[in-house]
């Protein structure tokens, strides 16, 4: 098989650990890509030296997860490289593993999910170690879980997600026997915690080639009736997103009939659910797209507005006429909220007026009037409006 290139800092690495005795191999998802010619910076290192050897042995670490052997090292520009001892996963009940140190290479490329997941490199000798064929079936372009498929996903569910997350990525199919395991294992989904399956879930939207193929396997694959029963079939309307515009929130917006349930599920942040609640929302869309109208709606929208343009942009095919006035809107900084205003609670009090509802009142209607009309929106001229009203 051929050379890759690895960085100096991993090199680097790789080095300070043979020298104190220790093997140390590029392994996961950096050597896959860089075999499919996605190259990488953030390989993953696999040792025979345990944790405290490598917090001992490098001057700059980061606990990153102590508890299953990782290490992160920063190397000189502070770029963090995780090195991760060669371990075996015993007594793993579907969720969590306990893990045993003191294994081989191989043993540790045996606990691996799939089998383009588990090749190792070796970066000094140019070395290869591919034990379950997984150059091959990066060739055939096929996930393939490693061992028997149906016992690793009784391991841990959230392979099967995984698998799904691979073959939507890199466009591969995934082999008949792990499908059938797969489709047979999931009655074991829903013990998985749901901020697991929300990153799976997540990082699948940003990284599918096709949002389509990742929605139809998750349909297929029984997925969607344990996590997610409000996703719909495929649409026309996402097949077309871009990668550089896949925001996992508004995306689980077009896909499902209920985002707010399926993001309270997912435990998905306060913010995150706030603007799926917020697109929900009854606000009728602009009906006009003068500026007037469209600065009022855009007062009105507040945050909401930016995910209402692009959720309809999505659904449509088309930019609605209004979201390009929105934008000129934005551009200029027009003020479009009470505190935009060029004026000051004591500036109202300057001129008699008491803080209270009363005061709040003249700020609306002062708002009202900027919105109208922008370029009224200097302190001389709102004094004067204030006095009026
Ligand atoms: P990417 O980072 O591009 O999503 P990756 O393959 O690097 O893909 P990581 O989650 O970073 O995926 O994991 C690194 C490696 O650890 C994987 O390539 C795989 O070998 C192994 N691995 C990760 N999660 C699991 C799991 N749940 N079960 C078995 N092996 C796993
Ligand atoms: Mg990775």
């Amino acid at each position: 098989m051929n050379k890759i290139a690895v960085p100096d800092e991993v090199l680097d690495i790789v080095r300070v650990l043979e020298r104190a005795g220790f093997e140390a191999w590029c392994v996961g998802g950096a050597v896959r890509d860089a075999l499919l010619d996605d190259p990488h910076m953030d390989y993953d290192i696999a040792t025979s030296a345990r944790p405290e050897e490598v917090l001992r042995l490098f001057p700059r670490t980061v606990p990153v997860g102590l508890r299953f052997g990782t290490v992160g090292v920063l190397d000189r520009r502070r770029q963090l490289h995780e090195v991760t001892t060669f371990r075996r996963d015993i007594a793993t009940d579907g969720r969590h593993a306990v893990v045993q140190y003191g294994v081989s290479l191989e043993d540790d490329l045996a606990r691996r999910d799939f089998t383009i997941n588990a090749l190792a490199y070796h970066p000094l000798r140019e070395e290869w170690r591919d034990p379950f064929n997984g150059a091959a079936d990066l060739t055939r372009r096929v996930v393939r879980a490693v061992g028997n498929p149906a016992q690793r996903f009784r391991e841990d569910y959230l392979r099967i997600l995984r698998g799904l997350r691979f073959s939507a990525r890199l466009g591969f199919t995934i082999d008949p026997a792990t499908w059938e395991a797969a489709r047979a294992a999931t009655d074991g989904l829903p013990q998985l915690s749901a901020e697991r399956v929300r990153d799976e879930w997540f990082k699948s939207l940003r990284t599918a080639r096709d949002i389509n193929e990742l929605v139809r396997l998750w349909r297929e694959s029984g997925v969607a009736a344990a996590w997610m029963p409000e996703l719909g079939p495929a649409s026309e309307a996402a097949g077309v997103i871009e990668p550089g515009e896949r925001d996992p929130v508004l995306l689980t917006c077009l896909l499902t009939s209920d985002p707010v349930a399926v993001l309270r599920r997912l435990k998905a942040s306060n913010q995150e659910i706030g603007r799926a609640v917020a697109l929900g929302e009854a606000l009728p869309l602009p009906d006009r797209s003068d500026e007037v109208t469209v600065r009022r709606w855009l007062s009105r929208a507040g945050a909401a507005a930016g995910d209402h343009a692009t959720l309809i942009r999505w659904r449509t095919g088309q930019r609605p006429a209004w979201a390009l006035v929105a934008e000129h809107i934005r551009q200029r900084g027009d003020a479009l909220t009470r505190d935009a205003l060029a004026i000051s609670g004591g500036d109202l009090r300057s001129i008699g007026l008491e803080p209270g509802p009363g005061m709040g009142m003249v700020l609306d209607r002062l708002l009202d009037r900027v919105l109208e009309d922008p370029t009224v929106n200097t302190r001389e001229q709102l004094l004067s409006l204030a006095r009026e009203v």
